[in-house]
């Protein structure tokens, strides 16, 4: 038997680390166990989720929109590499994971680090390698996986997922993506901005089927319009290896179509890592589809044992988790009682246009009340989009009928994901419509969407001059 811990968290990604930290800053002795093969210290955002995917859309997009100038004093040529951006990528992602986790980790007085594959041999006491360590809490930040969809011959094929795409030795020439959802929609960019032939299939009826409905509609449109195939209602039932790729079978508002590609994707969504972690010895329960449940203060069926992140199912996004590992750990040694109000949680899909959003959509409103205080603003009344000449997409805001307070913001449009903050300030404080107006912005800039879409409820944009509030 090896040391006794305060707390032993497994894990050692965006939930982990924020949890490591709180805990250190708690001083109470703490254990933080990664296991490199799943993935290395940072976890998925660091190593295969946010920084690898916007590293290489930002330089898909810079090559793309470069050789495509809307101005006409613009006339530049040029070639891109896409196995180049991708060892790039690689090189800037091992710099990232070195500073910001493998040194923060040996900085911290409290928390020892252990390398290797943690599981349960009872509620309070895991396994790594042939050592046991006993915890008085524990926090599960174990992450998840793609999940594999059950389509036949799945299990025959070399799909690429966001781990392995980066171990890609040569540029595939067409690449069928299963899912459209915000990972699929940032890969079917990644690959089309190099010169990949993209297809997505999406099983429900539109694209980013968790966001506002004109913003995936308006998203779909975009990216078609830049030649990416995108189809949806559309059922993967078969895949087959053939000389040159795959072939794969799906059905298409119920008509069977056989469509090939060199390469398979699938963003299908996840499944949590909780099989090797045996769970089962913990007493923890999990859900149908095998996430760990837990409670909004993030405590599971046992008191003492907390989850946070992707391994939750809840909101797989790198800030979730983190703020779910702090929670959790304020929760477990100080009764603190918090808890996250995920309508006031932005997120974001990093494609050209961006799409980002927080707060509750009109169709959630007007399901719940039968009513709904709206507006929808296309961004050509934005000067700073028309300088720029990208007016591609649309804001929509929600109000309380009642109040005027904003509870709702829908963007889709260049710079999104940085504008929504605007917005999450604006819905978390609890602003109406008139502090918005009320509020000086720079001119010209896109953040204006915010002002302008506020302005909007009450005088109609085309009799109003650019500047006049
Ligand atoms: C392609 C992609 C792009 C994304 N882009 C964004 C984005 O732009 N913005 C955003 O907010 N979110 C984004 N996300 C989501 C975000 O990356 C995740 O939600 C977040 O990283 C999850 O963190 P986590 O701590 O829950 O799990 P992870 O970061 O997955 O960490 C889990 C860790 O647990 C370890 N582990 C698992 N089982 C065991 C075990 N039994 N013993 C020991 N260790 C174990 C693994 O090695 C891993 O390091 C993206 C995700 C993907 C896939």
């Amino acid at each position: 038997m090896n040391k006794e811990y305060e707390l032993i968290i497994i894990g050692g990604g965006a939930g982990a680390f924020a949890a490591a930290n709180t805990a250190n800053k708690l001083k109470k002795k703490t254990l933080l166990v990664n296991y490199e093969k799943i993935l290395p210290l940072g976890g998925t955002c660091v190593n295969v989720g946010c920084v690898p995917s916007k590293i290489m859309l930002h330089q898909g997009e810079e090559y793309y929109n470069a050789v495509r100038s809307k101005f006409r004093a613009i006339k530049l040529q040029g070639r891109s590499d896409f196995i180049e951006a991708l060892k790039e990528t690689h090189e800037m992602v091992k710099n990232f994971r070195n500073k910001n986790y493998e040194k923060v980790i040996e900085k911290q007085e409290y928390v020892d680090f252990k390398e290797g594959l943690a599981s349960f041999v009872d509620s309070h006491t895991v396994k790594v390698d042939n050592k046991t360590f006993k915890g008085k809490h524990f926090l599960i930040a174990a992450g998840a996986y793609t999940f594999v969809p059950p389509i036949k011959g799945i299990d025959k094929i070399d799909f690429i997922t966001n781990v392995n795409i980066f171990n890609l030795k040569k540029k595939p020439k067409s690449v069928i993506i299963i899912g459209g959802g915000p990972l699929g929609m940032e890969f079917s960019q990644i690959f089309h901005h190099f010169g990949v032939k993209v297809t997505v299939l999406q099983r429900s009826e539109r694209v980013i089927p968790k966001f506002d409905s004109m913003l995936g509609e308006e998203l779909r449109k975009h990216l078609q319009e830049e030649g990416i195939t995108i189809y949806t209602n559309a059922d993967s039932k078969e895949v087959k290896k053939t000389k040159n790729g795959i072939e794969l079978t799906v059905e298409i508002d119920g008509k069977r179509k056989v469509l090939t590609a060199e390469k398979l994707m699938l963003a299908t969504g996840l499944q949590a890592n909780t099989k090797l972690l045996e769970t089962e010895k913990s007493g923890v329960n999990l859900d149908e589809k095998g996430f760990v449940k837990v409670n909004e203060f993030m405590q599971t069926s046992q008191k003492h044992i907390y989850a946070a992140g992707d391994v939750t199912g809840l909101m797989p996004l790198e800030t979730t988790a983190a703020k779910q590992g702090n929670f959790a750990v304020f929760n477990m040694f100080e009764n603190a009682n918090k808890k996250i109000n995920y309508n006031e949680v932005p997120h974001a899909v990093f494609t050209s246009p961006e799409v980002a959003a927080v707060g509750i959509t009109e169709e959630e409103f007007m399901r719940k009340y039968n009513v709904c205080l709206c507006r929808t603003m296309t961004l050509d009344h934005v000067e700073k989009a028309l300088a720029i000449k990208d007016t591609r997409g649309l804001i929509r805001m929600v109000l309380d009928p009642k109040t005027k307070i904003v509870i709702g913001v829908h963007i889709i449009g260049p710079m999104a994901a940085d504008i929504i903050t605007t917005a999450t300030y604006a819905i978390k404080n609890k602003m109406t419509i008139y502090d918005i107006k009320d509020t000086v912005h720079v001119f010209p800039t896109l953040s204006e969407m915010i002002k302008k879409v506020a302005q909007s409820f009450d005088q109609s944009l085309d009799e109003m001059a650019c500047c006049v509030e």
